[in-house]
């Protein structure tokens, strides 16, 4: 990482950009308002820091050997005023911001008109960012893998419900990018690029999507620590893209009996991803809990331990839905949830700790 000095100009900071790439590696340049702050993109071992260090308008420059430094709290404070967080702003809505973010919607789009009355009411609601997946990960080839999978033509047809549903009830849209080569058609059409749980690991697809300029829902997987999740995410920073917003889902449960949830949400996680990195948290408790009679309580739970929002999957008729009926609640029961998370919200963060690097 190098600190350049308050009265470093562009031609300082070029320098330094050349001497850096001369040796294989790439530079992430993070202008603030008093200084800038270039963080190394690959292997730091190859650049002289002492070298570095000498070069005019050069303040400081150190090796960062966490696996996760461009997306560190530590590397943001050096150029983003130390009270503001960032945020990820989508259309008009702000995650990470003062308010909690809600994103609500089925598990998978099934027709025009189950989206559309979906839309309409968890707007209703009080939902801000509507979700659908077209491409859906399943467990078994037998089963509907979301309209998409039926070729372009479907999977266009789809996506175009999902872009007039969100701009009739003034919502952006989120839906999942299962491969690399969905991209590109995805980012024509959705506001955020949600990458799945089971492609949290997928180096190549975290890679294209840093490069599309759309922000990146980045779901841990269910068998990834926090390191791991931080250190992945890392990956789309790296190409450029600074909108992630990270989200916690529930790990795989431990023991050998029941445990009588789908996953285990780890809501520590939250706290704890705050104090590491600048990226807003936020969190799933529909695919962690698997059940729709818990969702409330769990939701309630992650706004009190600070996340920044919520996804929670939400159908008129839970029981209809092709995908993950067991986990829907109503838009009626959504409307609850949202107004006393809201409540929740309010209640608790005046009391929490401020975040700061040790
Ligand atoms: C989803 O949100 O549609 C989904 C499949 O979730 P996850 O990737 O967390 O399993
Ligand atoms: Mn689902």
């Amino acid at each position: 990482m190098i600190i350049m000095k308050k009265s470093a100009t562009e031609e300082n900071i070029k320098s330094v950009i050349g001497e850096i790439k001369k040796h294989g590696l790439r530079a992430d340049v993070s202008k603030g308002e008093f200084r800038t702050v270039i963080g190394l993109v690959g292997d730091e071992s190859k650049v002289s820091f002492a070298q570095l260090a000498v070069m005019p308008g050069v303040k400081e420059a150190r090796m960062v050997e966490i696996p996760y430094k461009l997306i560190s709290r530590e590397y943001s404070e050096l150029f983003v005023d130390k009270d503001e967080s960032r945020t990820v702003q989508v259309g008009n809505i702000r995650i990470g911001g003062n308010e909690p973010v809600f994103i609500a919607g089925p598990c998978a789009v099934e027709s025009k008109k189950q989206l559309f009355r979906i839309a309409e009411e968890v707007k209703a609601a009080g939902a801000h960012i509507l979700r659908g997946g077209i491409f859906k990960p399943r467990s078994s080839v037998h089963s509907f893998q979301g309209l998409g999978s039926r070729g372009e033509d479907e999977a266009r047809e789809a996506l175009g419900w999902m872009q007039q549903a969100g701009r009739k009830y003034e919502m952006p849209i989120m839906t999942e990018v299962r491969g690399e080569l969905q991209a590109d058609l995805i980012a024509e059409y959705s506001d955020i690029l949600q990458i799945g749980s089971r492609n949290m690991y997928d180096q190549d697809l975290l890679g294209t999507v840093g490069r599309i300029s759309k922000p990146v829902l980045l779901k841990r997987h269910f068998g990834a620590s926090v390191e791991e999740l931080l250190s992945f995410s890392e990956y789309i920073v790296a190409e450029g893209n600074k909108d992630v917003i990270l989200c916690e889902r529930g790990i795989v449960p431990v023991g050998k009996g029941n445990n009588y949830t789908r996953y285990t949400l780890d809501l520590a996680a939250v706290p704890v991803i705050q104090r590491e990195s600048y990226l807003p948290v936020i969190v799933d408790p529909s695919h962690a809990a698997g059940r729709r009679d818990l969702i409330f309580d769990m939701s309630c739970a992650a706004i009190a331990a600070g996340a920044s929002g919520l996804v929670v999957e939400a159908h008129y008729n839970p029981a209809e839905a092709m995908v993950d009926a067991q986990q829907m609640i109503t838009p009626g029961e959504l409307k609850e949830l949202i107004d006393t998370c809201k409540k929740i919200h309010k209640m608790v963060t005046p009391h929490r700790k401020k975040v700061k690097v040790s």
